[in-house]
């Protein structure tokens, strides 16, 4: 799409009387800038020593530029020292050159500034023309974006720009072309672009746009906001969870007691002698949903603030029975069976009894709120390696693959009454007992969750 930019020519005509000359070159190339053919006629061509004077008559002007007379050149510039006039032209038409020359090279250093500028800049920095084509592309793109310079100079902008606006990106630079109303102009913006491997990223923006020779170029600062999002995400997650964290023990606090009144008496008018059937069971059901909202309370306290753990040795296995149980009675009512299942036997493992038990209480209650229609829970123990592992796995709905990384949040819940609490505990249980906790689940079929304590804290009894 790029084509060499045409240079400009420049004639000089010389009066023959001044000068001394050798070949008239511009020192320099500038980038960006079209090169400048110089052409020099003279009345007295044979004068110009070693260097080229065309003979006046041979000058075309329509083939110029720009046609200056050597007679009328009369910048004020200091003379050349002789040195200096050793190699170029020395009058009047010395001193445009040297004029000229100066100011290219004054534009040559303030664009070196520039493009070094440009160059470092962290920020993307792209410039596009009216055409939406690429014409200026900096190293910071080249990282941002993933193509090399040369890649995307020529290039219509929309390589890096996400499906869904290529279009809408375009038509908005023609209309401020064709009416230069501007919207985005001058603006920052919080956008998304697109990397070479087509990974979408956000992005803030801000654009400009410069009129130069009657063509309009669109430059965007452009700032990668992928890290920047990530962390605000964080904070934001973790502000939330602070705040709800406080919220949740405050209403736990103050709702403990009245629970504890509301069940107490409940429970204690259930047994009246003469209380009518109906009486009965709307007390019962008071009963039971203060039962349930003290759980949720239990829960939240013992996730805000659960005690150091008191480890000492003991056999897991022992655990896992009296958890089991107390789920007995539910776990009939709801046609759920138990098998269990013990692969190798388990060493002592040091752990807090208490703790553990809770972990199993919450799996196994997770368990069975997977299987409303009854199934069966396989409680696996094994040695692996060098931990004691228990598998527990239901035959409940199983964890859609969208939802499974969230399950260990605090606070996340797929259930109208959960709190969500129980699977963050158990991580923080475990975890303190130099464990892991590991799920794996089969959307329809069913969710084994496995415990992993480690056996060698476990003290070496001496007998
Ligand atoms: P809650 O039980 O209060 O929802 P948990 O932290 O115990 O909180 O569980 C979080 C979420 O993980 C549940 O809402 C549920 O979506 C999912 N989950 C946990 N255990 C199972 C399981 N055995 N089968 C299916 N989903 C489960
Ligand atoms: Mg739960």
């Amino acid at each position: 799409m790029t084509t060499a930019p045409k240079p400009i020519r420049i004639a000089i005509v010389l009066n023959g009387q001044e000068f001394i000359c050798h070949a008239v070159t511009l020192p320099f190339s500038l980038e960006g800038y079209p090169p400048v053919d110089l052409v020099l006629y003279g009345a007295k061509p044979e004068v110009a020593a070693g260097c080229q004077v065309n003979p006046l008559p041979d000058l075309d002007p329509g083939a110029f530029d720009l046609i200056l007379d050597g007679q009328f050149i009369t910048a004020g510039l200091p003379d050349f020292s002789p040195e200096q006039a050793d190699n170029l032209i020395t009058g009047p038409a010395a001193r445009f050159l040297n004029g000229l020359v100066r100011q290219f090279q004054e534009l040559r250093q303030e664009q070196e500034i520039n493009s070094g500028i440009i160059n470092r800049a962290t920020d993307a920095i792209v410039t596009i023309n009216e055409d939406h084509v690429i014409v200026g592309y900096n190293r910071g793109a080249e990282q941002m974006f993933g193509y090399t310079r040369t890649e995307a100079l020529g290039q219509d902008l929309t390589i890096v720009i996400p499906p869904p606006y290529k279009a809408e990106h375009r038509a908005y630079v023609r209309r401020y072309v064709a009416t230069r109303e501007a919207r985005m102009i001058g603006k920052h913006a919080r956008l998304s672009a697109q990397r070479r491997d087509g990974r979408e990223f956000p992005i803030s923006i801000s654009f400009s746009v410069a009129e130069i020779r009657d063509n309009l170029y669109f430059t965007g600062i452009i700032r990668d906001l992928t890290e920047y999002k990530e962390m605000e995400d964080r904070v934001l997650h973790t502000e939330r969870l602070a705040a709800v964290g406080n919220t949740m023990t405050h209403i736990a606090h103050e709702i403990k007691n009245p629970l504890l009144i509301i069940g107490g008496f409940a429970r204690q008018l259930i047994k009246l002698p003469g209380l009518d059937d109906k009486s009965r069971h709307k007390l019962s059901i008071i009963a039971e949903a203060v039962g349930h909202l003290e759980e949720m309370v239990a829960e939240m306290r013992e996730f805000v603030r659960r005690p150091p753990a008191q480890k000492r040795p003991g056999q897991i296995g022992a655990a896992l029975t009296a958890a089991l149980e107390l789920f007995q009675d539910t776990l009939a009512d709801h046609r759920v069976t138990v098998r269990r299942v013990e692969e190798t036997p388990l060493p002592p493992v040091t752990f807090d009894p208490k703790q553990v038990h809770q972990v199993l209480i919450n799996l196994f209650k997770n368990a069975l709120e997977a299987m409303p229609q009854g199934g069966e829970i396989t409680v696996t123990s094994r040695v692996k390696g060098a931990n004691a592992e228990i598998s527990i796995a239901d035959t409940g709905a199983g964890i859609a693959p969208e939802v499974a990384g969230k399950i260990f949040q605090p606070y996340f819940t797929t259930k109208e009454k959960g709190t969500g609490l129980g699977l963050a505990i158990c991580q923080g249980i475990i975890s303190e007992h130099g464990g892991v906790i590991l799920v794996d689940s089969t959307p329809g079929q069913g969710t084994t969750f496995t415990i992993q304590l480690p056996l060698e804290a476990a003290p070496l009894v001496e007998g």
